[in-house]
């Protein structure tokens, strides 16, 4: 019998599946529904060389018009799946059709959670999509008033591209520092980095309300209140306080939806149903636990692990996450898992070429490794530190596998 595999979701993962399945010599049916009437496309540039103007949305295509010829895919562009009936295995989109399908790839993704009272309030924007953010590179002109709530990764990485188009930056966080998952030692210099560049950065400070400030100027419409009774006035407020998988088109299902979809180590949910990306929790067999990463490159070797179980070729992932941000002129890269009880301990440094390593550890043994403007030096220690299992290291039993039908 021939297969038909549904790919839903076409950003980084949802492409990558159907790139990796071609590439196997996969040669039966492929179908690929993506919700945003776009080819795919890459997202880190969105906060920084798209955002600054340096980069326009082709060059930001993971797939062009050829590539995506040549996958010779059935494809549903700017449509939406919103239901999923695993027992007859048919998916069906916002405008009616019916997908039928032997196996299932979900690949959606996560959406930006949201304030209340901000939906449709206009200067207040969230980024995720290539439309976000010609809007907030609209808006970002010299002299206009930014508040970013949010101190990650996104939060930041927009806070530094708004000061270097001149605008006046605030950002807040309920947090003790910014990236406050690099752990103390390393949020503080970001965040004292980014203060020295112009921006203020108000930690341990919580958002109470955004609304339209009465008579305020134009350019300032927006009002911020903060718990402490701090009232910030701005053009543009831009929430980034993280994201939720998407998957309101499967709560009908039988998927464990508890944080994503929850899958086992080669990213199967339920029979005929893989999932990876940022939208999937996967078995983590060192820690014995799932984990949903948000990070571009885990994406893609997620998937290429699913395309390989797709076709009955086991592969498994490395479990050595990577990923950069880029905060202005810093760059900082994290291969590993950095768990929240991890402690940090610089490795090298090189103060004059602003430069320096550091490993993370819990229980001893290092967990992850960085480097802040340090690329090479960072991928010598991933060598050395981080692929070979460290003698006391017990793998517990593989998760219990759902096998394919
Ligand atoms: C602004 C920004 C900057 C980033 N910077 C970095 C960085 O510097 N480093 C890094 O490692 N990571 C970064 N990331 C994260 C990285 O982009 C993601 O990890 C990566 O895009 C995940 O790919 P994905 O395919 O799983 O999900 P996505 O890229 O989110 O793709 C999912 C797709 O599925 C579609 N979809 C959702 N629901 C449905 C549905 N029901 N039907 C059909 N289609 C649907 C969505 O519209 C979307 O197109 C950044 C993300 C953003 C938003």
């Amino acid at each position: 019998m021939s297969r038909s595999i549904l790919v839903v979701g076409t950003g980084a993962a949802g492409l990558t599946v159907a790139e990796e399945l071609r590439r196997l010599g996969y040669d039966d049916a492929l179908t690929l529904v993506g919700g945003e009437d776009h080819p795919p496309y890459d997202r880190p540039p969105l906060s920084k060389r798209f955002l600054k103007g340096e980069a326009g949305p082709e060059q930001l295509w993971l797939a062009g018009p050829d590539a995506l010829e040549r996958l010779d895919a059935s494809e549903y562009r700017g449509r939406r799946a919103v239901a999923a009936d695993l027992a007859a295995r048919v998916v069906t989109l916002d405008d009616g059709t019916a997908l039928p399908y032997t196996d299932l790839v979900v690949a959606t993704g996560v959406a930006p959670r949201t304030l209340p009272g901000t939906a449709g309030l206009p200067g207040a924007v969230t980024l995720k999509t290539v439309e976000d953010a010609a809007t907030l590179a609209g808006r970002l002109r010299p002299g206009q008033r930014l508040v970013v709530v949010g101190g990650g990764f996104l939060g930041t990485e927009t806070a530094w591209t708004a000061l270097s188009l001149g605008c006046e930056v605030t950002l807040v966080t309920p947090a003790s520092t910014v990236l406050p998952g690099l752990g103390p030692h390393v949020g503080a210099l970001a965040g004292e980095r980014l203060t020295a560049a112009g921006a203020t950065v108000l930690t341990g400070a919580t958002v109470e309300k955004i609304h339209q400030g009465g008579r305020l100027p134009r350019d300032e419409g927006l009002e911020v209140l903060l718990d402490d009774g701090t009232r910030l006035t701005a053009g543009t407020v831009l929430t980034a306080i993280g994201s939720a998988p998407d998957v309101d088109w499967l709560t009908r299902t039988e998927l464990d939806l508890s944080d994503g979809v929850r899958c086992d180590a080669v990213g199967r949910a339920a029979p005929g149903v893989h999932a990876c990306g940022d939208v999937a929790a996967w078995y983590h067999p060192r820690s014995g636990r799932h984990l949903r990463l948000e990070h571009r490159m885990h994406a893609g070797d997620q998937a290429r692990v699913v395309a390989a179980d797709l076709l009955g070729q086991r592969r498994d992932l490395e479990w050595v996450p990577y990923f950069w941000t880029d905060q202005g002129p810093h760059k900082i890269a994290v291969h590993g898992l950095i768990t929240p009880e991890a402690e940090y301990e610089p490795h090298e440094a090189d103060p004059e070429d602003d430069r320096f390593t550091g490993v993370y550890r819990t229980d001893g043994r290092v967990c992850a490794v960085l480097g802040w403007n340090a690329p090479r030096q960072v991928l010598r220690l991933r060598r050395e530190l981080l692929t070979t299992p460290g003698p006391t290291e017990a793998l517990p039993p593989a998760a219990p596998k759902t096998e394919p039908a």
